[in-house]
């Protein structure tokens, strides 16, 4: 089974389903109605278990809120503080940020289990302090946010929290995986040696940051 990419609004996020035994949604975008009426083209959305956000910038994450008590809310400990600070932000561009407690605070290092894919949690600090990246280590998937992305692209680090070097640290540290397909949080999707994308984007980042 291959992950359901959703393009989310309001600034074409992709947002992942992926409908295992127990059922995921990698980011949310920033409009509930849009992302609860493209989810139920697949599967009802109470059966969700978990709502999984690479960070928490507005346009993955502000819809995140109205999941609260539909599915187990997982994000980075060091994003949850700037989850107020985005309230601020999305407002600013005219999303509402539901603010939410988080159910589960990741540190990196965990797995989570879906059944036939299991994601492990690494943490990819950068584009922002608590950004994580989720790798299926038997497919050699990565879901990477808004850290890496294809044809040698990467995440902006000028935003609060960023870090140049902290992004290359991360790159550094993907760049050792084993990646056959990238799951990036905006445009292309690669199938197919991502890891040849990925080692673009730690020597360009290198170059320019
Ligand atoms: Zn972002």
């Amino acid at each position: 089974m291959k992950p359901i990419r959703i393009v989310a609004p309001p600034l074409a996020a992709n947002c992942y389903l992926l409908a295992d035994e127990k059922k995921a949604l990698i980011d949310v975008g920033g409009d509930i109605e849009f992302i609860l009426r493209a989810v139920s083209k697949y599967i009802d959305p109470k059966e969700l278990d978990y709502v999984i956000l690479t960070h928490s910038h507005y346009d993955h994450a502000a819809a995140a809120g109205h999941f609260k008590g539909l599915a187990k809310i997982a994000i980075h400990r060091d994003e949850y503080s700037l989850i107020k600070a985005q309230g601020f932000t999305s407002f600013m561009f005219g999303v509402s940020f539901k603010p939410f407690e988080p159910d589960i605070m990741l540190e990196g290092g965990e797995r989570i289990e879906l059944g036939e894919i299991n994601l492990e949690v690494i943490h990819t600090p950068g584009h922002s302090p608590g950004s994580i990246c989720l790798y299926e280590p038997e497919k050699r998937w990565l879901f990477s946010g808004d850290t890496v992305f294809a044809h040698g692209s990467f995440g902006r680090v000028d935003l609060p929290g960023g870090s140049a070097r902290e992004l290359i640290k991360s790159l550094e540290m993907l760049s050792k995986l084993d990646v056959e397909n990238l799951y990036p949080g905006h445009e292309d999707i690669v199938e197919g040696n991502a890891s040849r994308h990925i080692a673009n984007s730690l020597r360009i980042a290198k170059m320019f940051l």
